[in-house]
């Protein structure tokens, strides 16, 4: 009996292992902190209160995710790009070290194929994108530079018009207008036509309407939004219209839905209590951008939020799927991708860290989803996407 028990467990093992193995998850959006690596709780090789660092990546099979270096909105002038630029470079340099500091763990990947690499040597992989193309200033040249440190997608703008682009939430605190350049600036054209020549993704997440479209047209290469859902499900300027995700189809590129609460279900209450809070100015809902009363360090950003989520339930992991649902039912499965927005406010109950990334695969398996479309759907799309960049860029 004892001995059959063993053979079953065996056959159990043996077929539930290479699958889970086999299946490459990638995240194509965590934020770090500016401290990241420099105390002990914002070091990923150490145990941290971040909802990602190495241990909870290998605990949860989360094999990949992009590193972003986000910076937030400034004035548009040289003293703000010069800032921006500072700021920019340390997160690069913290990436770097993360990677060169614990080189037996996880790889910077530059490449598609050096993070399937990674996972077959069994190792996590980081690629790099910047968060705001803020961080660019006027100069061309700097998008080779930031290309040379590892990037390898852009989002155009965040919160905020920049030089490059209008924003899908102006910023009150920097008192724009509803539009700047209606769309993309002159300069937004010819970041987009260096991109697709250096091999950089054109990332259209937190660009307005116009803008989006604009870019995806203008584009010689398939686009991604990075941290994007569907605004037919949650009405938030964030999110992607119907409209927007067909000619994201039709370029080939990808929308990789992100586990952020407000942009799944809005919830005008929840909202409310962030404001009140005064933690980030990220939740905002429409277009007017929370200005803090005061400034909140990270421990009272983590605290606020935990204690917000205890009051206000969170959207959950099916809320999340069923995102991915509507956008593979409307233009398929080869254009759907995951985020979590991990570190900058994203989390569902049910992903609420890296240690928690299987519950999603397992999810999808309960919906019907073959291993192979989820395959596609945790990294397939984006590496395609990245892959078909690389070639289109004329380096090649
Ligand atoms: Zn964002």
């Amino acid at each position: 009996m004892k001995h059959k028990y063993y053979i079953i467990l065996f056959v159990c093992l043996f077929i539930s292992v290479p699958l889970k193995a086999s299946i490459l998850t990638l995240d194509s959006h965590i934020d770090i902190p500016f401290d990241f690596m420099q105390i002990p709780n914002h070091d990923p090789g150490k145990d941290t209160n971040m909802q990602v660092d190495l241990k909870k990546m290998v605990e949860g099979s989360l094999n990949s995710g992009f590193f972003v270096v986000y910076v937030p909105q400034g004035d548009l002038d040289r003293r703000g790009y010069e800032d921006a630029k500072i700021k920019a470079e340390k997160k690069f340099s913290s990436i770097r070290k993360m990677t060169e500091i614990y080189s037996s763990k996880i790889k910077l990947v530059k490449n598609p194929e050096a993070v399937i690499h990674a996972k077959e040597k069994n190792l996590l992989s980081a690629a790099i994108g910047i968060e705001n193309g803020y961080v660019i200033g006027e100069d061309l040249k700097l998008l080779d530079y930031y290309y040379s440190l590892g990037a390898r997608y852009m989002t155009l703008a965040h919160i905020g018009h920049n030089q490059i682009a209008d924003s899908s939430i102006p910023s009150s605190r920097l008192n724009d207008p509803k539009e700047l350049h209606g769309g993309l600036s002159k300069f937004g054209r010819e970041v987009i036509s260096r991109m697709n020549q250096l091999g950089m993704m054109v990332d259209i997440s937190h660009i307005s309407d116009k803008a989006a479209l604009e870019a995806i047209k203008l584009s010689n290469s398939p686009v991604i939004a990075s941290h994007s859902s569907v605004k037919s499900l949650a009405d938030h300027p964030r999110n992607l219209s119907d409209e927007i995700l067909f000619e994201i189809a039709k370029n080939n590129g990808v929308v990789q839905l992100v586990a952020f609460p407000n942009y799944l279900k809005v919830d005008k209450e929840r909202d409310y209590a962030i404001r009140q809070l005064g933690i980030s100015v990220a939740r905002t809902y429409g277009d007017n951008e929370f200005i803090p009363s005061k400034h909140f360090t990270t421990q009272e950003f983590e605290e606020g939020i935990k204690n917000i989520n205890k009051h206000f339930p969170l959207p959950s992991i099916r809320d999340f799927i069923n995102h991915i649902d509507y956008v593979v039912k409307l233009i398929g499965v080869n254009h759907v991708g995951i985020s979590s927005d991990f570190g900058g406010g994203g989390g569902v109950e049910g992903w609420m860290d890296a240690r928690e990334t299987q519950n999603l695969t397992n999810e999808l398996r309960k919906r019907d989803y073959s291993d192979l479309q989820i395959k596609k759907i945790w990294s397939g799309n984006i590496l395609r996407v990245w892959r078909e960049v690389e070639k289109k860029s004329q380096k090649n």
